[in-house]
């Protein structure tokens, strides 16, 4: 994938719209994790040190095309600006005529942030006008949201196709960092599975049948494919409705001698607790109201040993439900084993990346870490994903 970027343009006096995902996990107006923050800062500097001015907008949690309070964008400025020891100055809009009049009066070096972009229901409709207006603020858009990219939106889209547009930096090393896995992966190349729902990795699973030498799949996700094995599952979370696409993937694995590892045990439970009784069972020896909430002990020193036999990790989706300390050790030694292999490592989902800063681990112990989770499954799904077409050479 070629896409035009920063280092092509001369962004010296211009104003430079940039959209970025600040879409960060947010709990009494406290931000509980930078990532996404940390993560655009480079080009931001990249855009002000060039002689721009900048306008950033970012959508922020669920609004649905209204304004709620906890859900404007001060904050996100507010944190961007003590990271950037910059002022930034935060308007209450983002199409209105007095944000068009304050970003004409912008001087290069100056910032100044929009209201959350899903405030306005003309957002997720990608809808033109809209899109007109936000390219109306700028001479150039930059699109730095690389965890919105698989969004076809005004801000991520339709704005792209009113103004010159390029990728920022951060979209570039993910661009990079994924296609390389794709491209020329240093064999073999283990995917590691888990999470809640099915529907979401299905697509990757599949693509992965050509990619892959083996695949260790975990968490609830493993679930529905016990119960696709035949296996009674009890009370676990899985999905019932999906047990003929695990079954018809195990079917496309085995007829591409594709090695497929599912639990060998599981620890299950009858509640979940933080002082649960957790047992280590067959998966045959799931009992009635029991849940299945862990990988077993057996089944962790299993795929602990591929994954120090891998050339290339790519790791999405947490191994149970590690919320919970009795059920914490499929993940937390998962991860562990990911950060100590010398394999190129990639890592993905708001969860799996919880998971990895909850056990100490961080950037410099991986390869990479996605700050997209759906994009980033759904880039290596070999899906087009909207916003990057409208950034392509
Ligand atoms: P990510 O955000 O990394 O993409 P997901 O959102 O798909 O991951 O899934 C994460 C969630 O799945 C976590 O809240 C975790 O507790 C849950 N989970 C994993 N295994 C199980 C299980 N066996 N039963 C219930 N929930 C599980
Ligand atoms: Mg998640």
């Amino acid at each position: 994938m070629n896409l035009r970027t920063l280092d092509e343009v001369d962004l010296a006096g211009k104003r430079v719209l940039l959209r970025a995902d600040l879409n960060v996990p947010m709990s009494d107006g406290v931000i509980q994790d930078d990532t996404r923050i940390q993560a655009v800062i480079p080009t931001i500097k990249a855009i002000l040190d060039g002689g721009a001015s900048l306008i950033i907008m970012t959508h922020f949690g669920r609004p649905k095309g209204q304004i709620v309070e906890s859900l404007k964008t001060d904050p996100l400025a507010d944190a961007l600006s003590e990271v950037l020891n910059l002022s930034i100055n935060k308007v209450d809009g983002c199409n209105e005529d007095f944000v068009k009049e304050m970003a004409q009066n912008l001087n290069p070096g100056e910032i100044m942030m929009l209201e959350n972009t899903r405030f306005y229901p003309e957002e997720k409709k990608n809808d033109d006008a809209f899109s007109k207006d936000l390219a109306e603020l700028a001479d150039l858009y930059v699109n730095d949201a690389f965890g919105a990219a698989h969004r076809a939106h005004a801000s991520t889209h339709g704005v792209a196709q009113h103004l010159p547009a390029y990728a920022g930096l951060l979209i570039e090393k993910e661009v990079n960092a994924l296609s390389s896995v794709l491209e020329s992966p240093k064999e073999p190349v283990c995917l590691i599975v888990g999470g809640a729902k099915i529907d979401t990795k299905i697509g990757v699973l599949e693509r992965f049948l050509d990619i892959a030498d083996y695949f260790l799949i975990g968490g609830a996700l493993a679930n529905t494919f016990l119960a696709a094995e035949g296996f009674d599952v009890g009370e676990s979370l899985y999905q019932e409705d999906k047990i003929t696409v695990a079954q018809n993937f195990l079917l496309s694995a085995e007829s591409k001698r594709e090695l497929v590892y599912l639990p060998l045990d599981v620890v299950v439970a009858d509640e979940i607790s933080s002082d649960a009784a957790a047992l280590d069972v067959k998966p045959e020896g799931v009992e009635l109201g029991m849940k299945i909430l862990d990988l077993g002990a057996l089944t962790i020193e299993t795929f602990k040993k591929s994954i120090a036999e891998a050339g290339t990790i790519i790791w999405n989706g947490p191994m149970g439900l590690y919320e919970f300390p009795p059920f914490e050790a499929g993940t937390k030694e998962i991860v562990e084993a990911i950060a100590q292999s010398d394999a190129n490592s990639i890592v993905g989902g708001g969860d799996s990346i919880d998971a990895l800063k909850k056990y100490g681990y961080s950037e410099k112990d991986f390869g990479h870490i996605s700050t997209g989770g759906g994009a980033m499954l759904e880039f290596l799904e070999g899906k087009e994903l909207p916003a990057l077409t409208m950034l392509q050479a």
